[in-house]
């Protein structure tokens, strides 16, 4: 699925009642770029793709694509607990919903 770049997804589509929420390719962008700088530290064989926001009432859903070498299989755990920590540090705002691919 190729999802729309910048774009805000309501959290809850079954709620009638949420506020509209107007894109905001800033927040995007920042967001999207720190998350790349933060996996190239972790490991540069690292790659992210289809990112995107998806906005809650309490917290922002970073949702992407993270593409691992079929080597480093068995670090994806650990891979993510390590993206967390440096990119939700002090972001309480934020929570992650990271997905594998696996790449060679
Ligand atoms: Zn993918």
């Amino acid at each position: 699925m190729r999802p729309l770049r910048g774009a805000f997804v309501a959290a809850d589509a079954r709620n009638m009642h949420y506020d509209p929420i107007l894109p905001n390719d800033e927040e995007w962008n920042k967001m999207r770029q720190l998350t790349e700088q933060i996996v190239r530290e972790i490991e540069p064989r690292l790659s992210v793709h289809d990112f995107r926001m998806i906005k809650g009432a309490k917290q922002t859903r970073l949702t992407f694509d993270l593409a691992v070498p079929y080597d480093m299989t068995a670090q994806r755990q650990e891979i993510k607990q390590k993206i967390d920590a440096a990119l939700l540090k002090d972001r309480e705002e934020y929570t992650t919903a990271i997905r594998f691919d696996g790449k060679a």
